[in-house]
């Protein structure tokens, strides 16, 4: 698989059709397998933290979520075909699942969100297993005790949302003591699917403007946290000149 270096950080070049048949792979492969999907305010807080760098890095999957990523790739001069955002890739194997018989774990968000969650993919994806669901508030000495719930489970699938870098650094402390096939760390994901966080209209995803959908809900959030963006794309273009 090709992949090019943003920032030190290695993003997969395919699209959300290649995408989903390697993660159908990585389903069936032996060993437990993760995938990330880091966007601009990941990728700058990995310059920071050298753990989550090196964490991504070891990902048997790390796409391109958000349009800044995809931009920061033809700043490079190796145009990633397309963004491949971590909700879409979750659902679409959540769709094949319901096919196969496999059981997911929705690990993460406030309490209650997990199980709205799963009620609202049972009736999404009729045949779908959601072997189990845990919120993602808890200490640290709860996790021996959540690892067991998750193997008990008998989940091939495990849907970690706890947030950058929190879910990030779980999926890689706990790694070899699941016993699921595959984890993706994917933020917002169970809010989203619970419709206690909305996803942007079609139109805006489509027109890679869900940035803009997000500003105008959550504009203070954005604010502060939209100046990543910038400082990112600035990054980038100061590496490729360091590259030259
Ligand atoms: N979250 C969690 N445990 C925590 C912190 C966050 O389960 O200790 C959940 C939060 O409820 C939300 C998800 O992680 O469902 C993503 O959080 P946020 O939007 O803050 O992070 P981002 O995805 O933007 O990094």
């Amino acid at each position: 698989m090709k992949k090019i270096d943003v920032l030190g950080v290695k993003i997969a070049h395919i699209t959300n059709a290649e995408a989903l048949e390697i993660s159908k792979g990585l389903l069936n492969s032996e060993g437990v397998s993760k995938i990330f999907t880091p966007n601009p305010e990941i990728i700058m807080a990995a310059q920071e933290d050298t753990e989550l760098k090196e964490i991504l890095n070891s990902a048997d999957l790390c796409t391109a979520d958000g349009i800044g990523v995809v931009y920061a790739s033809k700043i490079l001069g190796e145009p990633l075909p397309e963004r491949v955002a971590g909700f879409d890739l979750a659902c679409s194997l959540l769709e094949h699942i319901s096919h196969t018989g496999d059981g997911v774990f929705l690990f993460g968000a406030k309490p209650g969100v997990a199980e709205i969650a799963k009620a609202k993919l049972e009736s999404k994806y009729p045949g779908i297993k959601v072997s189990g669901t845990r919120n993602g508030y808890f200490k640290d000495e709860d996790c021996h005790e959540i690892v067991e719930e998750i193997n008990n489970s008998g989940a091939k699938l495990l849907l970690v949302c706890l947030g950058v870098p929190k879910q990030e650094k779980w999926i890689d402390k706990y790694k070899d003591s699941l016993k699921v096939s595959l984890c993706m760390g994917v933020g917002g994901t169970l809010d989203v699917l619970a419709g206690t966080a909305k996803r942007a209209p079609e139109v805006f995803i489509k027109l890679n403007l869900e940035w803009a959908y997000r500003f105008m809900k959550q504009p203070n959030r954005i604010i502060s946290r939209g100046k990543a963006l910038p400082q990112f794309l600035i990054k980038v273009i100061n590496s490729k000149g360091e590259k030259k």
